[in-house]
């Protein structure tokens, strides 16, 4: 049965045309050996690749990731630490007080024995030795042998391997004592795609990977509990709850878990002597498997336990909204520093209240469609990645915890605006490493994000969203979507114009302000103070106590909206104001009563005739 999700999942894969460009991607397969020493956390690994280049180009360089690299002393991870005004708690050591704090980086202070890396010894391109040098957490290789346009070509490399002390996201024994937290820990070929090379050095942000399908062999000390991407093949041979039978364990005091993951950009796992393992079915017969420390406190234990069956609420919520999980398996494993997403689990920290724990797991899971399946690549439109993860998880958890939210975005809306009014804001379409600010970094990816399919909503209407992300989902799901990808789905859906809504949202730091300026009888004046327009939902309140929804749609949509609104002619964003006739005379007028549009200044939306 495993093997033929992986031709099925293979085929997915195959380049097709999309818009007017022939779309093509990469493909990266994987073969790993990997023997763990768990007394000094170094590792040998031996890797061959299969590259396919499915470009049209010839490529004479290729590039890795070793991103271990980053957890030295000096490193570019490390120097920013150092420079940037709001640092990672995670990663520093707060010196001075709460109020006046001194920030040291953690990396800066790692021994020889406590730091990352990952030192390639070999290097070959099929069977013949390759030339490479290592520049911070990029390997540059040169090639003996171009690959042509839709050749294949065999890199087979050695190398060594020092798990860092857990700084971010990976590494050993973190905070909760959880021994192996292995996230992008074995080096990785960068990706390349239409617009190049991405081989971005580790400074702080997320990833990008080529697909590709892995097998993956694991060497480590008997007692170890492993979890993560990918099938474990040899479950008799390891038990731990993953056996179908009867267990039979090799001897000697090592076990290798063999793993294979099918149509994948990355490939984590976690490790610990004192994991629990639970497993509940979930819909389509998705095992979801549950590892966490059976050393937790006891409210933490009873908290891991009722989580389980709201991860198969998740499931289904995301099936049915987005679109069908694609693998047979999905762990949520106790590690990492936070709430991390890979391929096929998350690695989250376990000692959580119960609402966090779930919150979290919302998110990380969430993420599965938007960072794994629809992998945009998330150094450059991170807002995609977090900011729709964000959206659907707000909905998810409304309906799954039946939290009964008005609006479950609201949080995003306010966040938001308050970065919008900071001063700190810079164009989302910035790369996520270099931004000023972090806070500035989360607010814009996050919560702006999530605003801008919130938002989306009010522009296309409700249907047309949902229906957007469906067909996004559909059409995108196992490549590299980009901004303009998702715009033009709408597009297609909603009949209206949108480039307008992508630019200035993504690309710029232009703010929405209307306002009700005047109201004469039956007269409505409103007035655009903001650089980004908007069309316009505006609720009229008459004298006589009766309402009516008005919809002014904006000049450039080329179109409206559905909607039972009393709708009006349209409006053009070089026009500041904008004047409408009622048949009876007005008591009140309020823009945008259901505040799904984000104006950074509702106090000027209502205004209310004063009696005399
Ligand atoms: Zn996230």
């Amino acid at each position: 049965m495993k093997k033929s999700i992986f031709t099925i999942l293979s085929l997915l894969s195959i380049s097709i045309f999309a818009q007017n460009h022939p779309y093509w991607q990469q493909q990266a397969d994987y073969t790993m050996s990997i023997d763990m020493n768990v007394d000094n956390y170094q590792y040998d690994g031996v890797q061959k690749i299969v590259y396919t280049n499915n470009s049209p180009d010839t490529i004479h360089t290729v590039f890795y990731h070793l991103y271990f690299n980053a957890f030295q002393p000096e490193s570019e991870m490390d120097i920013r630490l150092q420079n940037i005004n709001d640092p990672d708690g995670r990663m520093t050591t707060n010196l001075g007080t709460k109020e006046k704090p001194i920030f040291e980086s953690r990396i800066s202070k790692l021994q020889p024995n406590e730091i990352g890396f990952i030192k390639v010894n070999t290097l070959q391109q099929d069977g013949v030795d390759i030339q490479f040098e290592t520049i911070g957490t990029i390997l540059k290789v040169i090639l003996n042998r171009p690959i042509q346009p839709g050749e294949k070509t065999d890199l087979e490399m050695t190398f060594k391997g020092q798990v860092p002390l857990q700084i971010r996201r990976s590494g050993r024994n973190n905070k909760e004592g959880v021994a192996l937290s292995m996230t992008q820990w074995y080096p990785k070929l960068a990706e390349y795609d239409f617009e190049g090379w991405h081989a971005n050095q580790y400074i702080a942000r997320e990833f990008h990977g080529v697909w590709g399908d892995y097998d993956v062999k694991i060497t480590i000390d008997k007692k170890y509990i492993l979890g993560g991407t990918g099938y474990l093949q040899n479950a008799n041979e390891i038990g731990y709850g993953y056996e179908t039978g009867k267990v039979k364990r090799p001897k000697g005091k090592k076990l290798t878990w063999h793993f294979i993951a099918p149509n994948v950009h990355d490939f984590t796992w976690a490790a610990d002597p004192d994991y629990t393992h639970d497993k509940i079915l979930g819909e389509n017969n998705v095992m979801l498997h549950f590892l966490y420390k059976k050393t937790l406190d006891k409210k933490y234990l009873n908290n891991w336990k009722k989580l389980q069956t709201k991860t198969a609420e998740f499931l289904s919520y995301y099936n049915k909204n987005i679109g069908q999980y694609p693998y047979k398996q999905y762990s949520v494993i106790q590690g990492g520093d936070g709430g991390m997403e890979y391929g096929m689990c998350t690695l989250i920290t376990g000692e959580r209240i119960y609402k966090s724990l779930v919150g979290v797991t919302a998110h990380e899971f969430a993420h599965t469609w938007f960072q794994f399946l629809l992998a945009t690549n998330e150094a450059k439109h991170e807002w995609m990645d977090e900011g729709f993860t964000s959206y659907i998880s707000s909905l998810a958890m409304n309906e799954i915890l039946q939290q009964n939210k008005e609006n479950p975005h609201e949080g995003s809306y306010k966040s938001y605006t308050k970065l919008a009014t900071s001063g700190l804001e810079e164009p989302q379409s910035l790369y996520a490493d270099r931004f000023y600010f972090n806070k500035a970094y989360g607010a814009s990816a996050y919560s702006k994000g999530a605003v801008f399919l919130a938002q989306l909503g009010y522009i296309i209407g409700e249907n047309n969203l949902k229906k957007t992300l469906k067909k996004y989902f559909e059409e995108f799901k196992f490549k590299h979507p980009t901004p303009n990808d998702f715009k033009r789905t709408a597009e297609k859906i909603s009949g209206l114009q949108l480039d307008w809504y992508l630019n200035e949202w993504t690309q710029t730091t232009h703010v929405i302000d209307y306002a009700v300026k005047a109201i004469n009888t039956t007269e409505v004046v409103l007035e655009n103070r903001g650089l980004m327009p908007m069309p316009i939902d505006a609720k009229v309140t008459y004298t006589d106590g009766s309402t009516e929804i008005f919809y002014i749609p904006l000049q450039m949509l080329l179109g409206k909206k559905s909607t039972t609104a009393t709708v009006l002619t349209d409006w053009s964003w070089v026009q500041p104001t904008y004047t409408f006739t009622v048949s009876k005379p007005i008591r009140s007028v309020e823009i945008d009563p259901l505040e799904r549009m984000a104006d950074i200044d509702r106090n000027t939306n209502f205004l209310e005739v004063i009696k005399k």
